[in-house]
This record gives structure tokens, C-alpha cells and sequence, in this order.
């Protein structure tokens, strides 16, 4: 039998406030436990909520990013639920009116072609707090900094097809929320988590089969290996003639395996309704405009102008624009260079050498230790033929270690490339005179021992001869 995968993500995206979303309490992360946490974080008798206008325009940036339609009226409503990290008994959130309508996220499928993923809605709702199990010995406590954080839950259609999909997916828009800086993106602090809606059915068939749902995923190969288990594990159920069980699971990473948390039977009756605390939330058209007209560049429109006026390729343009400090950076190299660097020598510069010390490095763009200015200093140097590029190379690694800038490093060590011809042209004689056995095999006809000359004058150099001119220079020496 030939399965297809159906999968549905919800993704829960912390926006970027400095208050929470109902309260003026703070949103900083990494405060001692339960200092952030006010009056109507907790919900306690006597006091209103108020909706913070930022999450609002955060929510607005979404929709228009990803064009959805935008709720004139949206509501707030109560889901209610006990638990001991939610001491007030409900989570406000969004159900019937979400302030997000209808959207969609266009991707590259595992065959590298584009798709379009529906996003069925996106809605504002309130975190809760946090279970904290391994700092007290039989003993659980409870940190509530974190309830009223404002969360963005983004729902997709269920239109990705495979792990590949679902991750390629995942990580659009975790790159989209950075770009247009709703949410810090920052998965090791619960930033932005995924829950993935997993099922399968027959190929060809077009009704959906019982789906599980996998919670709280808050890594991107977590994300792909726990659909890979699920969906084999549904398999595995199937082919042996049983039926998935719509269910709630939880993915262990030790284990790589997901296990049910909780079956249909045992999922809340949540009894939503709309808040009585909160009046419906209006989003005017004017308020729209105000909030359009302040979006930054998208990816899709960024990497189309680096097309046009870099003479990129569309690959290239991609990469460097697939997250926004990259962009940023490589355009911040440009306009730092003292020469008009070539945006090709920049391109492939950031992508490949600054990029592979970062990855070896385990750091971060934001975290380099040569900045955009610098690295425009080291460029312009190649450029204008101070150093060949495979000396620029070594410059970097000290520049990586010493934090200097390239010209220093380039004076202190005497790198400066050798043009001057009659300097050249003394290598190129002592190169000869000490190697009669090649030079008479070249001259008996074997001509590809040119490159064996070439890299002994660049040795004799310490790699400082200009290429261009020792290539010119030596041939006729040869030929004698
Ligand atoms: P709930 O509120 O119980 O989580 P929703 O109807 O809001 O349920 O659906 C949540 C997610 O599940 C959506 O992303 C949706 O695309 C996805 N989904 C729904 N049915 C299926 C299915 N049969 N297989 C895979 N994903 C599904
Ligand atoms: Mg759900």
C-alpha cells in the first residue's frame, strides 16, 4: 500500500513587546521566578485587562506580510482549562473572530519547487506560566513570569506533505517573523514552538485520515524527526489493521519516539466564550495604512532587487536574503566599501568564507568578530590588488582571531602583492636556475610544467607575486 503524509502546523510566536499582552508587567526573559507576574497576569478579583496596542500592530504586520485578511472585529474569548501554571483557570485567546483571517506562505517543496500554503488563521492569545520539575527534589514549582506574554498562534492549512515540507515551511516563517521583527525567533527561550498535525492516507484518496497531534516542538530537526516517527508509526498501526486514535502526543528527543499524552476522550471541553472582561478588539483601516506604510523590504521583494541591481544570481539572491542580518550585512558591506566593491566579490565572500568560519564556530552573523566595515576593509584590499584572494583568506583568520582591521594586518606582515615587474622577474630567473631538470622537460614539450614554475615563483614569494603579472612574465622565460 502507497501512504501519503498530510501534516497542519501550529506555530506559536512570541511577540516582541516590552509589556505583557493584557498588563504593563515585563516581558524580559530570565528574571527571577515570579517577579513579573502582576495582578492581571494572574486574573485575581478587581482587576481589567487592557490590550496592549503593540501586539495589535504586531499582529497587523503579520497579516500583511503574508497576505491575510485582517479582522475588522476581532474577539477575545476565554478558554478555560485548569492547571497549575494558569492560576486564573482560563487562557484569553481568539476562537470564532481572529484578529488573522485567511493568508498564505509560499515555500520550496523537498523538489525545489515553490508551493503555497494556506494559512487558515492567526490569533493573539496569552502564554501561561511554567512548570519548573528539576529544581526542587519531589517537588514541582511554578514560575508565572511568563503567563501573559502575548503569543501569535499562526495555523496553517493542512497542505504540507512531508517532514521536509513541514520544516521548510517552519523555517519561512520563523525567517518572516524576524524580517518584519514581530518575534525574537529565539527557540531555546520558547520564542517560537511548533505543534505538528500529523496524518496519513491512501495515495490518491482525497479524505483526510485521523490525525495525531505532536506538542510543543521547539526545534526544527525535532520538528522533522518526531513527523518522521509519527507518520511511521501510523504506518506500522494501519498496515497491522488498526486505526490511528486522534490523539495528543508528546515527541521524547532522548527516545526519538512520540507517546500519546492524551486520546480525544480525554481532551478538554475548553467551553470557550467571548470575554466579558474585553470588548471586541476594531482594527481600522487607517491603522492599517499607518502599519503598511512602516513595513520593512520582504524577503521575496529583496532578493528580486539584488537580481536587478547586484547581478546576482536568483540562488544567490535567496541565500543572502533568506534571513535579515545576512541581507543586511552583505548591503552594509557594500556601503562600508571604499572602492564600489563588486557585489559579486561581497556575495561570494559572505557566503562562503565568513559563513563557514561562523558555522565552524558555532556563532551567529550578529556575533561575528568581523563586521561588515571590517570585512569591506578586507575586500576592497582584493579589489584593488593589494593581496591576491588566497592571501586575503589567511588576513581574515587573523582578522577573525585579532579583531584588527585588514590594512594593519596587511602593513604588519609586508603582504602587499608584488607587482613591480623587475621584482617578479628575479624570482622568475633564480626559480629557473635552480630547476634545469624541469626546465628542459617543458622545453622537450611538456608544457603543463608551466604550473609547476608558477607555484614555485608564488612560493618563492610567499604567495605575494601578482598572478597576473607572473603569469605574463614567465612564459617568455621559459620558451627561453
Ligand atoms: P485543534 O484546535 O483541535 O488543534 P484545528 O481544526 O484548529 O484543531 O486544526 C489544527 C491543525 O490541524 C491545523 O493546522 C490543521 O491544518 C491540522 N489538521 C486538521 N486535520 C488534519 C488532518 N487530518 N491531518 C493533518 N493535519 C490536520
Ligand atoms: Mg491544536
Amino acid at each position: 500500500m502507497a501512504w501519503e503524509t498530510v501534516i497542519g502546523l501550529e506555530i506559536h510566536a512570541q511577540l516582541s513587546t516590552n509589556t505583557k499582552i493584557f498588563s504593563g508587567a515585563s516581558t524580559a526573559f530570565g528574571a527571577e521566578p515570579n517577579t513579573q507576574a502582576c495582578a492581571v497576569d494572574l486574573g485575581l478579583p478587581g482587576v481589567l485587562p487592557v490590550v496592549n496596542a503593540e501586539v495589535v500592530r504586531l499582529a497587523v504586520r503579520f497579516a500583511l506580510a503574508t497576505n491575510s485578511s485582517i479582522t475588522e472585529r476581532s474577539q477575545f474569548a476565554r478558554k478555560n482549562y485548569f492547571y497549575p501554571d494558569l492560576p486564573k483557570g482560563y487562557q484569553i485567546s481568539q476562537m470564532a473572530l481572529p484578529i488573522v483571517g485567511p493568508g498564505e506562505l509560499t515555500i520550496f517543496d523537498g523538489e525545489d519547487n515553490q508551493k503555497t500554503i494556506r494559512i487558515t488563521r492567526a490569533h493573539l492569545e496569552e502564554d501561561a506560566g511554567k512548570s519548573v520539575h528539576d529544581l526542587f527534589t519531589g517537588q514541582t514549582g511554578i514560575d508565572l513570569n511568563r503567563a501573559g506574554t502575548p503569543l501569535l498562534e499562526i495555523v496553517s492549512e493542512p497542505d504540507l506533505s512531508s517532514a521536509v515540507e513541514a520544516v521548510a515551511y517552519a523555517k519561512k516563517m520563523h525567517a518572516l517573523v524576524r524580517y518584519i521583527d514581530i518575534c525574537d525567533g529565539n527557540m531555546q527561550e520558547g520564542s517560537f514552538r511548533c505543534d505538528a498535525n500529523v496524518s496519513i492516507r491512501e495515495k490518491g484518496s482525497d479524505v483526510l485520515g485521523t490525525r495525531s497531534e505532536i506538542k510543543n516542538l521547539n526545534s526544527f530537526r525535532f520538528l522533522e524527526r518526531a513527523i518522521d516517527f509519527e507518520v511511521e508509526r501510523q504506518i506500522d498501526v494501519l498496515e497491522g489493521g488498526g486505526e490511528v486514535m486522534q490523539e495528543t502526543r508528546l515527541y521524547d528527543a532522548d527516545r526519538d519516539e512520540t507517546r500519546s499524552m492524551r486520546s480525544k476522550e480525554e481532551a478538554f471541553d475548553y467551553r470557550y466564550f467571548p470575554d466579558p472582561d474585553l470588548p471586541p478588539l476594531l482594527v481600522e483601516q487607517s491603522f492599517i495604512e499607518q502599519v503598511r506604510a512602516s513595513m520593512p523590504e520582504l524577503q521575496a521583494d529583496r532578493a528580486k532587487r539584488f537580481v536587478n541591481d547586484y547581478e546576482l544570481s536568483e540562488v544567490d539572491a535567496n541565500t543572502l536574503t533568506s534571513e535579515r542580518p545576512t541581507a543586511d550585512y552583505f548591503e552594509a558591506t557594500l556601503a562600508a566599501s571604499d572602492s564600489a566593491l563588486a557585489p559579486r566579490l561581497a556575495a561570494t565572500w559572505v557566503m562562503g568564507e565568513v559563513f563557514s568560519r561562523l558555522n565552524s564556530d558555532g556563532l551567529t552573523l550578529e556575533q561575528s568578530p568581523v563586521d561588515a566595515t571590517a570585512l569591506a576593509g578586507l575586500l576592497d584590499r582584493i579589489q584593488d590588488n593589494t593581496i591576491s584572494g588566497k592571501i586575503a583568506k589567511s588576513v581574515l583568520d587573523n582578522m577573525w582571531e585579532s579583531g584588527e582591521p585588514a590594512d594593519k594586518i596587511i602593513a604588519d606582515k609586508g603582504l602587499q602583492q608584488i607587482t613591480d615587474t623587475g621584482a617578479i622577474e628575479a624570482m622568475i630567473d633564480e626559480v629557473i636556475a635552480n630547476n634545469p631538470e624541469q626546465l628542459a622537460e617543458y622545453r622537450a614539450g611538456k608544457d603543463k610544467l608551466i604550473s609547476y614554475f608558477i607555484g614555485a615563483v608564488m612560493k618563492a614569494s610567499k604567495g605575494k607575486a601578482n598572478p597576473g603579472e607572473l603569469n605574463k612574465l614567465l612564459k617568455p622565460k621559459l620558451d627561453g
